[in-house]
């Protein structure tokens, strides 16, 4: 399409699609399984908190889910990438390479294990971390030793590779196994965004070494706030669950410790709902498909702007759907936000750019060329399942 960008124009697509409430929010959770009936058998069973049968439950049914050999349930899916980097190997002043264009938790999961955050620049197939861009920087400033890579530039070794799944669309995960395998750097997925989303057919946060998944109130599926942490390796898998309890050795009434541990635990309460929630996800997935559908055909003839469609070899959850102006339309950007907010319907932009927040402009970096458009152009548009009607 070429043409200008009518906002009005835009504002009534949308208010079509979703529905002319007072008022549409971005993202809203929906309880209409079993939720209330686990969480009272599991105030009954008294078993409120950090043990009980539904944290086993929930990460069974997450396992069986996703097709990870091992699903560990922890307090928030921030904890379980931090978790998860840990057990992956990254130390204090380690270098992680992480995507611009994300949520802060990225980058703050490797700041809390006292490593630093190295951005590297993403795509807008995919809107994740580029392959090509990876191969460049790491062929750039990589530098290979006895003790792994080392960033020629500052000296500081890099650890791991964690691409993030935006908006629940998959990152090009073969590209970037490939660039991560010839370095032989772990890669640890941050999948928060993408429970219920599959790469050629299998789940999201099966791909890496581990990853992280989250169940916030505003993510698909919600525990009231969670993560899991997913590795298919037997040993990481215990050893997640060892550091994210306390590190506590099991024994019938002997307090033991044999090293520094979280407590990270997923409540039980939380857990509860989290069975509930599970069991309710292909429907949730089914309806936000339906939704993309929805707002792609009302799209199709809108001049400077355009609904993001999975990529080839996707089957995206859709938990956030993003419009992408066109990047002669980015000036625009605010007023249609206004517009939209002022008529009810509740958007946003992609987050800032991770370097350009001010515990984070000093760190290491490639060109972030595309990440700055993507930046520029995003408008995050209502996306709960319910809107997904028939
Ligand atoms: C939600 C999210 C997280 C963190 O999950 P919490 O459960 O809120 O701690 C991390 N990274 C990304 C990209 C997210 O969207």
């Amino acid at each position: 399409m070429t043409g200008r960008l009518d906002i009005r124009e835009v504002v009534e697509v949308v208010r079509g699609v979703v529905g002319v409430a007072d008022s549409v929010a971005l993202h809203e959770p929906e309880f209409s399984g079993n939720e209330k009936t686990y969480l009272n058998d599991c105030i009954d069973s008294t078993f409120v908190s950090s043990v009980g049968e539904f944290v086993d439950r929930f990460e069974t049914m997450l396992s069986a889910r996703t097709g990870s050999r091992h699903a560990i349930a922890c307090v928030n899916g921030t904890a379980a990438l931090q978790v998860a980097l840990q057990l992956a190997g990254v130390r204090a002043n380690d270098e992680v390479i992480v995507p611009a264009l994300t949520f802060v938790a990225t980058a703050n999961s490797v700041s809390f294990l006292a490593a630093v955050p190295h951005f590297v620049d993403s795509e807008s197939r995919t809107l994740g971390l580029s392959a090509s861009a990876l191969a460049e920087r790491l062929d750039a400033v990589g530098e290979r030793g006895p003790h792994g890579v080392r960033n020629a530039q500052t000296g500081r070794r890099i650890a791991a590779i964690v691409p993030m799944h935006a908006f629940g669309h998959p990152v090009d995960l073969a590209g970037l196994l490939e660039v991560a395998e010839a370095w032989n750097i772990p890669v640890v997925e941050d999948a928060t965004e993408s429970v219920g989303t599959l790469y050629r057919n299998r789940h999201t946060g099966t791909f890496g070494l581990l990853s992280a998944l989250s169940f916030n109130g505003n993510k698909i599926i919600t525990t009231g706030g969670g993560g899991a942490i997913l590795t298919g390796d037997d040993e990481l898998a215990r050893r997640a669950k060892h550091v994210t309890t306390t590190a506590k050795l099991p024994h019938r009434w002997a307090f033991d410790h044999d090293e520094i541990g979280y407590n990270f635990r997923l409540p039980n309460l939380n857990a509860a709902l989290g069975c509930a929630q599970l069991e309710q996800l292909d429907g949730f997935v089914a309806r936000k498909r339906r939704l993309a559908d929805q707002y792609r055909a009302a799209f199709c003839h809108v001049s400077g702007i355009q609904v993001f469609v999975e990529p080839e070899g996707a089957r995206s959850n859709y938990w956030l759907n993003a419009l992408l102006l066109d990047e002669s339309e980015t000036e625009q950007r605010d007023k249609l936000l206004d517009e939209l907010n002022d008529a009810g319907v509740m958007s946003r932009p992609a987050w800032t750019l991770l370097h350009r927040l001010p515990m984070y402009c000093e760190c290491p970096r490639g060109h972030l060329l595309v990440a700055e458009g993507l930046g520029r152009r995003i408008v995050n548009v209502p996306s709960s399942a319910r809107l997904g009607h028939a």
